[in-house]
Order: structure tokens, then sequence, then C-alpha cells
């Protein structure tokens, strides 16, 4: 990543993660697209995915979508996670999104969190998820 990219990073990835909203009801049962996420993994690339509802709580949220998406792509490791919800603001990965992201292994307590762009705020996954159950399961 050059120092420009390194710079605007969060920008890119708020846009990226916006960019893929697209709100609408798909079936009497499923509306999906009203939340995007991007994530930023180590090797630079970046993945999005949007929030699936569904009735039966068999939905995803966009964070979980979006590393479905990396993992396919045959990457598994986040550096940063963006979420932008439909008023345009910043969300922060609920609880099973926390922690399908410490169970993606080493280094992923660092994940560092988009909780708003301007200004610019972000928080550690360790700090959403203090005292993680799975540490001893090396
Ligand atoms: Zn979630």
């Amino acid at each position: 990543m050059n120092d420009f990219m390194q710079d605007k990073i969060w920008q890119i990835l708020y846009e990226k993660a916006k960019s893929v909203i697209n709100e609408r009801k798909i079936s009497p049962l499923m509306e999906v697209g009203s939340v995007g996420a991007a994530i930023l993994t180590d090797k630079g690339n970046i993945y999005t995915g949007i929030c699936i509802d569904t009735a039966c709580g068999m939905g995803m949220c966009a964070e979980r979508n979006a590393i479905a998406n990396m993992l396919t792509n045959g990457e598994n490791k986040i550096i940063k996670v963006a979420a932008v919800m439909p008023d345009g603001s910043s969300g922060t990965p609920c609880g099973v999104c926390r922690e399908f992201m410490m169970q993606l292994g080493e280094g992923s307590e660092d994940i560092e969190i988009l909780l708003s762009l301007e200004p610019l705020k972000t928080i550690r996954l360790k700090e959403q998820l203090p005292d993680w159950w799975g540490k001893n399961h090396e």
C-alpha cells in the first residue's frame, strides 16, 4: 500500500462499504443490502459484503458476508473493518461478528474497527471483546 492509500484507507473502506448498500426486499421473507461492510486484508486487498436479513434467524451481517468473501478468495487475515449503516453512519460489529473475527486466529485481537470517519475514531477488536474465552485454544 502506498502512502496515499495509507492516509486515505479509512475513507476508501468507508466508500467501498457504502457502495454495496442496495437495500431491497427480494422475497416476503428476505431483505438484503441495508448495511455494507468492507475489510482490508494483510495483503492489501479489500472485500465487501452486505447484510442479509431473513425470517428464522438465518441471515448474515455485512461484516461476516465480507469475511466469507475474503475466505472464498483464499485470504484469512483482516487488518481493518468498516461497516456503513443505512443513514451513512459507521456501524460497530455485533457480538456474533466480533466472535467470528476473533476466531480467525492470530492477530485478530488487533483488527481495527471504524467507529466514526469524521472525526476519525477506531477501536481494536480486543477492546470490544475483552477476556476472550478462546485464547487457550491454540
Ligand atoms: Zn454482526
